[in-house]
Parts: C-alpha cells; sequence; structure tokens
C-alpha cells in the first residue's frame, strides 16, 4: 500500500459507504462540489502539501491549493499521488486560466501550462531576476532587465512592498497605513516620513518592472546601500551592470 492509501484508508472506506448508503456506485456519483467537502479529500489534500513540505510545486512559495492533474477514480479516492500536485494560489491560478481570464478545461492543455510555468521557474532560478540599479542625485532607480516569462512569479512592486515593511516597520520611518502593493503604484508612490519629526525622507513609486525612489534634499537616510544590501538577501535576485 502507497503512503497516500495508507493516509487516507480509513476515510476511503467510510467515503465508499456513504456513497452505497445512497444509492450510488462510484465516486462520480456525487456531484464534485459535494466531494471536495468530503473528509476524505480534505485527508488527500493535506498529504500531497505535506508530502512537498509545503511548498508549491512550481514555485516554491506555499502551497494552499492541490490541483488535479487527473481526475480518474483512483486519484479522487486517494489511492493514487501522481495526479495531483500542491499549488500556491497564484501558480494554480495561471494554470486554471488563460490570459483573457477564461477557464481552461483541457487537462492536456493545464498540465502543458504546469510544465511550462515549473520550467519557466527552473530557468528563473538559474538565470536570477535580472535588475539594474542606478544613482543619480535624488534619484535610485531599479529597472527590471531580465526575461519577461519571470514577471509571472516576481514583480519589482512586490520586492518594493517586501523592502518597505522589512526595512522601515519597525525603524525611524513611517508609511502611510493600511499599507498594500497598490499603494506604490499610485503617481505619487508612498512616502517615508522621519517618524520623529515627520519630515518627508523619500517616496517609494513601483511598477512591475521598476522601483524610483526620489530622495529629499534633506534625507539622512542610505537608500541606496540599504535597497542593494536588501536585494543582496533576496534569493534569485541579481543585480547587474
Ligand atoms: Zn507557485
Amino acid at each position: 500500500m502507497s503512503p497516500l492509501e495508507e493516509h487516507t484508508l480509513a476515510h476511503r472506506e467510510k467515503f465508499i459507504r456513504r456513497i452505497e448508503k445512497q444509492g450510488g456506485k462510484s465516486v462520480f456519483d456525487i456531484p464534485y462540489e459535494n466531494y471536495l467537502r468530503t473528509v476524505l479529500w480534505i485527508a488527500i489534500r493535506d498529504w500531497v502539501v505535506e508530502s512537498q513540505s509545503g511548498k508549491c510545486a512550481i514555485c516554491d512559495h506555499k502551497a494552499a491549493e492541490v490541483h488535479h492533474h487527473d481526475y480518474d477514480e483512483a486519484t479522487l479516492l486517494g489511492l493514487r499521488s501522481s495526479g495531483l500536485v500542491g499549488l500556491c494560489a497564484r501558480c494554480h491560478e495561471l494554470i486554471e486560466f488563460d490570459e483573457a481570464r477564461t477557464k481552461r478545461v483541457s487537462l492536456d492543455d493545464k498540465r502543458a501550462v504546469f510544465e511550462k510555468l515549473a520550467s519557466e521557474f527552473t530557468c528563473l532560478k538559474q538565470e536570477g531576476f535580472r535588475v539594474t540599479v542606478e544613482r543619480s542625485k535624488l534619484m535610485i532607480n531599479l529597472e527590471y532587465v531580465g526575461n519577461e516569462d519571470f514577471l509571472k512569479f516576481i514583480h519589482c512592486s512586490s520586492l518594493a512592498y517586501i523592502f518597505i515593511i522589512k526595512q522601515f516597520s519597525r525603524s525611524e520611518m513611517t508609511f502611510p497605513l493600511p499599507f498594500g502593493r497598490e499603494k506604490l503604484q499610485q503617481k505619487s508612490g508612498v512616502v517615508l516620513n522621519l517618524r520623529k519629526s515627520g519630515k518627508k525622507m523619500a517616496a517609494i513609486k513601483a511598477t512591475p518592472t521598476s522601483i524610483q525612489i526620489k530622495l529629499t534634499k534633506t534625507c539622512v537616510y542610505p537608500f541606496e546601500e540599504s535597497l542593494r544590501a536588501f536585494l543582496e538577501l533576496e534569493p534569485f535576485i541579481k543585480v547587474v551592470q
């Protein structure tokens, strides 16, 4: 018996008895939405995520959902795990929906997208998320200069968001709350003030492919150094000339 079979054995027996009691013959005799609420499915799902150490099978983020490559009886009953894969919400969405937000139906199409994303992420790990950082007087500019495919996995605006949260949430700087990625994409960007005096230090703006930090003339915070130190520590980021 495979580890998944063993893990789900008691739930499967109960599930089959329940279907028979309702006059059904197989797992296909109950609506799929109801299946997704069964203890059997929850046990299968948890086992799959655990078997991947909680990480998305494509991008290493936290796996939040389990995707079906197959909907055959053995997969649905927890007898076979090869048709199941734990994914983060973002990767799952990229598989389930095309660019026009239309739901993909064909399992072969979805499998192809899965393979493509997995190979793109492998390339990203090899090549790195390549950016340039330039400073001119009061302006610090970060530009993404790598492969466009990788923007599915990382956006410069997410980087800017993490930078601000990590750097300033417990320091002498304040930023407007509630604070989210959208604020960085606004025209005025996010203004950072000194906590003590309330003096404006910089405004940070971001797009998917760039980050702009506009310093004030009286800025005393070493933004360029701290941004470079932050990028150094971020996995996959590669600062190029
Ligand atoms: Zn993912």
